[in-house]
């Protein structure tokens, strides 16, 4: 079925989009004119995420404005003005002083949406140490790896996921050296061998001078996860604000006097990116709901706090839809002007079924982990092709590539021919590593491009439609899972031969994560011991990245060199005949 196009008009706008022409904006870009934007830190001490974010407003109107709104799951609202925040963080950054953490240290948090989150990770940057969040939907292995890999100094987490989730593997983290836990009613804890968030912080001054920061300082470690191996820590640096603060101008729309929404959590890279620090650079409010999913939660927050930008995902879009538009017309919803989305495909259906129920179209927008910022966007003032990705930012060289025999990369010039999605790099907020990984981080470059992963078409207006993934990491509900971390831990259950995990397409999720289980000698498929190995998994590994279903089966298909073929397990899943597996991504 064809889309057509959303045309937009002057007539659309409640204010004058930032980006009203695209190309003559493409034209006079630069990023040496974003970065005088911002402010930089006073006597030319270089470029300081939490300056641009927080202290820059201190010296203007801006001190008193609300910068963030907490809305607590059972009804709390708590308010901190840009002054708040100043005095908060700063004592945060104070109290990493008196912990002897260093610049450069890795400062983790193991937390759900809630105010201490985004005052620590505000303060850890202000300190120059790094800021790396974990999804608190995570379980104890995908902490372990990750806390193992960037040597975290310091974990901040509550009182009840640590009892949960950390303390049966302190034994196996010597390198980490405090534990901080805020309790779970933001009170004080008591528990052996961690620190107190709360005497933590009101035993340190509220005031603090940011010290020189490099714009290639080390700012924020982000784990996104690939086919094979453990996951990667993205490295991101200070001067990567200059990218947050401009995309967030151009892609969505931010204005002054905006209320802004982002839903995604803080534990991935868009809850901090656009949920922690755009909003805030750009002097804006910006809402943070504690709350799980539900639709008339989400529509009663746009209605009470007269939200004006709301930036979501399509699996929360597709559960809107289920809901209905009907719940839609309950709620009055005239301050929203603009709506957003990123993190998967969005179907041409949501974007038509949110200009009927809101009167606005989603717009989507493309970016990931190692981008750091959006790359690639459905602009305010543009006509919007339902199931387009949208076009490249100014600053933003996107291509459609393939490898050549000989290993080197060319450059698709022709329309509507598929290919990787690949950008020349330059922008700020590029990842810098992989955190102890440079062989890994080396692969994604060649040809002068830092290639995506994504496979894509470019149509002759220039506008991008995702088509895939090139490799089998699994999207679900949002998130980004490698399969052999969910294969590595299936293996270590006492039944298991051999596993194979597939994303299996799903209508809300996008993808859920499946697995194929070969089991040892003396053991037999049955009901419960699917259900053991469903309730071993998701305790190993948290519910968002074990598995829904399992499969047993009696062989893995495998590749020569004994890599195991998760595009046949698929084409199975899919009933495609397995000598054919043409319409699954390509290599
Ligand atoms: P992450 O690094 O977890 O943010 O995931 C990034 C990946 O999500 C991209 O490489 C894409 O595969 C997918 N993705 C992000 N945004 C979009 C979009 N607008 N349309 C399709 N896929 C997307």
């Amino acid at each position: 079925m064809a889309w057509g196009t959303i045309v937009k008009s002057k007539h659309d706008w409640a204010v004058e989009p930032n980006l009203a022409n695209y190309e003559q904006a493409r034209r006079t870009f630069s990023w040496e004119d974003a970065r005088r934007e911002l402010d930089g830190l006073p006597g030319g001490g270089g470029i300081n995420i939490a300056h641009e974010t927080v202290d820059r407003h201190i010296n203007s109107p801006l001190r008193d404005h609300l910068a963030i709104r907490w809305l607590g799951k059972n009804g709390e609202v708590w308010d901190y003005t840009y002054g708040q925040l100043r005095d908060l963080t700063n004592r945060f950054a104070n109290a990493l002083q008196d912990l002897r953490v260093n610049k450069g240290d890795r400062v983790y948090v193991l937390a759900g949406r809630i105010p201490e989150l985004y005052i620590i990770a505000l303060g850890t940057l202000k300190h120059r140490s790094v800021f790396c969040p974990l999804f608190s939907a995570f379980g104890p292995e995908p902490i372990r790896t990750r806390l193992t890999i960037g040597r975290a100094k310091v974990l901040v987490t509550t009182q009840s996921l640590y009892e949960r989730k950390v303390k049966s593997l302190r034994a196996s983290l010597p390198f980490l050296e405090h534990i901080v836990l805020i309790g779970d009613d933001h009170g004080f804890t008591n528990v052996p061998d961690t620190i107190d968030y709360r005497r933590l912080i009101e035993n340190t001054s509220n005031s603090y001078t940011i010290q020189p920061t490099d714009p290639e300082d080390m700012a924020l470690l982000h784990f996104t996860s690939g086919t094979t191996g453990a996951p990667k820590g993205a490295m991101h640096v200070h001067g990567a604000v200059v990218a947050h603060h401009i995309t967030a101008k151009l892609a969505l729309d931010f204005h002054r006097d905006d209320i802004f929404w982002c839903t995604a959590d803080p534990g991935w890279v868009t809850g901090t990116s656009y949920g922690i620090i755009a909003p805030l650079t750009s002097g804006i409010t910006s809402i943070i709901d504690e709350g799980d999913f539900d639709a008339e939660r989400w529509y009663g927050i746009l209605q009470s706090q007269k939200i004006t930008i709301w930036y979501s995902a399509p699996t929360a879009i597709r559960m809107l839809m289920k809901a209905g538009s009907d719940v839609v017309r309950k709620y009055d919803l005239r301050s929203l002007r603009f709506l957003s989305s990123v993190g998967e495909p969005l179907n041409p259906e949501a974007v038509v079924w949110s200009k009927e129920a809101f009167g606005l179209p989603f717009h989507d927008n493309w970016w990931q982990t190692e981008t750091g910022g959006i790359m690639i966007a459905n602009f305010a003032a543009m006509n919007i092709r339902p199931g387009s990705m949208g076009r490249p930012l100014p600053g933003i060289d996107a291509a459609i590539v393939r490898m050549t025999g000989d290993g080197s990369v060319e450059e698709i010039r022709e329309p509507d021919v598929q290919g990787e999605l690949a950008l020349r790099p330059g922008w700020p907020s590029m990842f810098r590593a992989y955190w102890d990984e440079p062989e890994r981080y080396k692969k994604c470059f060649a040809g002068g491009f830092y290639l995506t992963g994504d496979l894509a078409k470019r149509d002759q207006d220039g506008y991008f439609w995702f088509i895939g993934r090139k490799d089998d990491v699994i999207k679900t509900s949002g998130h980004l899972i490698g399969p052999f971390e969910v294969e590595s831990i299936l293996m270590e259950h006492k039944a298991v031969a051999e596993s194979g995990v597939i994303g299996k397409p799903d209508p809300v999720a996008l993808e859920i994560v499946k697995a194929f289980v070969v089991l040892r000698e003396g053991y037999k498929p049955s009901e419960d011991l699917r259900r053991a190995l469903l309730a071993f998994a998701r305790t190993r590994l948290g519910a968002v990245v074990a598995p829904k279903e399992i499969e047993f089966v009696t062989s893995v298909p495998r590749t020569r060199s004994g890599k195991i073929m998760r595009r046949l397990l698929k084409a199975r899943e899919l009933g495609l005949p397995e000598g054919d597996i043409s319409t699954l991504e390509a290599d």
